[in-house]
């Protein structure tokens, strides 16, 4: 049975599962244990701390998974990355007390670094031939310059508030991070098949996300002006109403340009404007 590995709360945990509930993998939140078998899927979901979802999927315990691209390079597990899931976003930064001057990455010679990335932070400075200290830490890496226990911190960052609630500011990105599906290198037959299958259900869900269904009437004459208003992508379709010389027009527009569509079609005479939401679309 294939099984898909999953972080059981924190940050990634309700998206992952809403993601596999959009796509038709669906298991009773009640009972959300451990290990749960999807209702209508042939896969059953590990819920688990998200620092042991690499190591499972590379272990085929799992064999696919979801979890941060921070983690999965920090692991450094032999597992795929399938796809990202758009999800989940943060950087991996270096951040130092604001009232240092801050002259380049030179300012970290011989420093010590609190961090819970010891393998990217290392890395990193390897790869730039400097030296540094890591003080390898679990969790409230922010706090420890100023209880005097580094200089600096190597940490996630999302929105820096964080940093500067802790009279910290943030210097370098060292890496972007956002949720990603992983997958053991090898897989069976079966599994293979069932993993493409969750990969063109994911494809469909992302391409139908920010997308609108966009319907009006509109005058014969004015077809021309309105398809060039339209997106060019997808052709819309138009279908001949009952009332002479008018149309229905039907088509697929980006929510960030829904208004200024709908006031361009307006302003040429369009008529009872529908705008709907669109759940999937399959290519
Ligand atoms: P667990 O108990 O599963 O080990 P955790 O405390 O290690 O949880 P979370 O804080 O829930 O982890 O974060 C999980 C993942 O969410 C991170 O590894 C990262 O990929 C992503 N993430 C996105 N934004 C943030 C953020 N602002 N802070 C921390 N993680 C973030
Ligand atoms: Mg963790």
């Amino acid at each position: 049975m294939l099984k898909i590995a999953i972080q059981n709360k924190g940050r990634l945990g309700e998206e992952s599962f809403n993601l596999l509930s959009r796509i038709g993998i669906e298991v009773d939140t009640a009972k959300r244990k451990y290990l749960a078998r999807a209702s209508n899927f042939p896969i059953e979901m590990l819920n688990l701390r998200d620092d042991d979802i690499p190591g499972v999927v590379a272990d085929n315990v799992a064999q696919i998974g979801i979890v941060g691209l921070n983690e999965v390079e920090e692991k450094g597990f032999d597992v795929r990355i399938v796809r990202k899931l758009h999800f989940g976003h943060c950087r991996l930064s270096l951040a130092i007390p604001k009232g240092e001057r801050y002259p380049g990455l030179d300012y970290f010679r011989g420093k010590r670094i609190a961090t819970s990335y010891p393998n990217i932070l290392t890395r990193f400075f390897k790869a730039r031939g400097i030296e540094i200290r890591p003080v390898v830490i679990a969790g409230s890496v922010e706090i420890t310059p100023s209880a005097g226990m580094a200089d600096a911190i190597f940490d996630i960052v999302s929105s820096g508030g964080t940093l500067v609630s802790n009279g910290l500011k943030e210097v370098e990105t060292v890496m972007e991070s956002e949720a990603v599906l992983i997958a053991h290198p090898t897989l069976s037959e079966e599994d293979r098949q069932l993993v493409e299958e969750i990969e063109f259900r994911m494809e469909s869900d992302s391409i139908s996300r920010g997308k609108k269904y966009l319907l009006m009437n509109i005058r014969q004459e004015v077809m021309t002006e309105a398809l060039a208003i339209l997106p060019a992508l997808s052709s819309p379709t138009v279908l001949p109403l009952a009332a002479k010389g008018w149309c229905s027009v039907h088509t697929v527009v980006d929510s960030s340009d829904l208004w200024v569509k709908v006031r361009q079609l307006k302003a040429i005479g369009a008529e009872g404007i529908l705008v709907l939401s669109v759940d999937k679309i399959i290519l």
